[in-house]
């Protein structure tokens, strides 16, 4: 396979650079071409996604969600061979994969049933013989820039609610997960979308990227990506006065208190860690737990994480895959050996990591200085640190020290601390006796500090991003 950009409803190969993709559980696998964009390609992108809004904001939202619910269906038939591709692209375990696919399909159904929703208020009038009210109106064309570690659900939780408020777009996806925004676009274009409603560039993020936000005529970015770049992103935004949002980086903590029953803990402990090989941004990367069950749930820790398998493709799902690429393998694994250098090692996966891939053993740390950089930077693979502490107090201090704001849990039997901690966490996600990750596609998603620009993702809050207000008012008797 070949990467293409889809422009104005047509196939366009990019002739800037020609670069390999291999498959990084499986180096000797390649798994397609990857053509790289010049900038020519975004101004036809940009002509195209403009002279295509024109007409889309002025179709009845009702036909624009009978195209979205069309595209649930072509998903949902496409499943099996969209997550194939996506996991052999980027490494993803192929059962979590079709998770994500089979999630981007409710998306689409969930953002096609707003076509026959509600999109206003009336607010009364001050004035006698007056209609007030409020409606969404569209923002333009919207940018949509997205990270590689969910390449299918993310661009689809984007580009699903701006369809349905009547943006059309300009999507460029990492570079690391292209071949499947190509396999993406050839089931946009099965359901017949009118043409430069969705257009596709692939390109490498500081050329195409930033040529997108300094020079398309856009009105609004949606961002998902690390915090250096999700900066550059509001920094430009802010200077054009378009409208930005930009879904960045997390340090996520678990707290266990010392009631939980531990036998259930560790494994959705593991599962908030470990799944994706940590490259979730709502992974658990610390694990606080009260000091008189912190030996206990050492051990029991230990035990399960050495039956963790890595492998690419194994049967079931309790395994680990690799790291998407060899750059993000150095970073994790300077992390692993600065981790190997400072802390004690609780738990280390057994595995033989000679496999034909970038595949990283599942670890838990513990005995490092709360400011430590593992206790602060976000790492984006399977390594997690163990933090004891005297009480629920200190855990929830503890917990706050962070730059970021993404996720957090508490794992308690006790409904006092449970909802001491909902009140107390500064995060965006805040969940009891469940995992930091899997926030499900209905809720909103986002972060607080510096895990977000303070706007929201998802559920109906995505439909307050992706429009604006026009507030009207008839004199009905003059
Ligand atoms: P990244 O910031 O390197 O890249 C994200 C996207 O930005 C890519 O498409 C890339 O090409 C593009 N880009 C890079 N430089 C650019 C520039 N100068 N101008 C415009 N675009 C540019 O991030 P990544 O490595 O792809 O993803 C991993 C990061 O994403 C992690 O930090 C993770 O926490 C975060 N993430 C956050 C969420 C969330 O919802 N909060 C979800 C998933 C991932």
């Amino acid at each position: 396979m070949e990467t293409k950009n889809w422009i104005n409803g047509e196939w366009v190969t990019p002739k800037n650079e020609k670069v390999e993709a291999y498959n990084p559980g499986k180096l000797s696998e390649k798994v397609g071409i990857v053509n790289f964009s010049d900038s020519s390609d975004v101004k036809k992108a940009d002509i195209a996604a403009n002279s295509a809004h024109k007409e889309w904001k002025n179709l009845n939202p009702n036909v624009r969600g009978s195209y979205l619910s069309k595209l649930a269906d072509i998903f949902e038939e496409n499943l099996d061979e969209l997550a194939e591709l996506a996991s052999r692209e980027m490494g993803k375990p192929i059962g979590e994969m079709k998770g994500e696919v089979n999630r981007g399909v409710n998306l689409f159904r969930y953002y096609a049933a707003e076509g026959m929703r509600s999109d206003g208020n009336i607010i009364p009038s001050s004035d006698t013989e007056v209609l007030q009210y409020s409606q969404r109106i569209p923002l333009g064309v919207v940018g949509i820039i997205t990270p590689w570690n969910f390449p299918v659900a993310i661009p689809i939780w984007k580009m699903a609610p701006a369809l349905i408020c009547g943006n059309t777009v300009i999507w460029k996806p990492a570079e690391n997960s292209v071949l499947t925004a190509t396999k993406m676009a050839e089931l946009f274009e099965k359901a017949n979308l009118p043409k430069g409603v969705i257009n596709l560039l692939i390109g490498r993020g500081r050329d195409i990227g930033n040529k997108i936000l300094e020079e398309a005529n856009i009105q609004c970015v949606s961002f998902t990506g690390s915090k250096e770049v999700g900066k550059h992103v509001a920094e430009v935004c802010a200077r054009r006065n378009i409208k930005y949002q930009t879904e960045k980086g997390g340090k996520n903590a678990a707290i266990v208190m010392k009631d939980a029953n531990l036998d259930k803990v560790v494994p959705i402990i593991l599962s908030g860690a470990f799944r994706s090989a940590g490259q979730k941004c709502t992974a658990t990367e610390r694990i606080i737990v009260e000091k008189e069950v912190f030996d206990l749930l050492k051990a029991k820790l230990k035990e399960e994480v050495t039956k963790i398998k890595l492998g690419y493709q194994l049967e079931g799902d309790t395994y680990l895959g690799p790291v998407v690429s060899e750059d993000q393998y150095k970073k994790v694994t300077s992390f692993v050996n600065l981790a190997k250098e400072d802390a004690e090692v609780v738990a280390e996966g057994n595995n033989n990591v000679n496999l034909e891939g970038y595949y990283v053993n599942p670890l838990i740390v513990t005995g490092l200085d709360k400011d430590h950089s593992l206790l602060k930077d976000e790492v984006f693979g399977p390594l997690s640190v163990i933090v004891p502490v005297s009480d629920y107090k200190e855990a929830i201090q503890l917990c706050n020290d962070s730059e970021f704001g993404l996720s957090a849990s508490i794992f308690t039997n006790d409904l006092n601390k449970a909802h001491a901690f909902l009140n107390e966490v500064e995060v965006g996600m805040a969940r009891v006796n469940q995992e930091t990750a899997g926030v499900e596609y209905q809720a909103p998603f986002g972060g607080l500090k510096n895990s977000s620009s303070h706007t929201r993702e998802q559920g109906q809050a995505a439909l307050d991003f992706y429009s604006e207000i026009k507030t009207c008012a008839i004199k009905y008797s003059l």
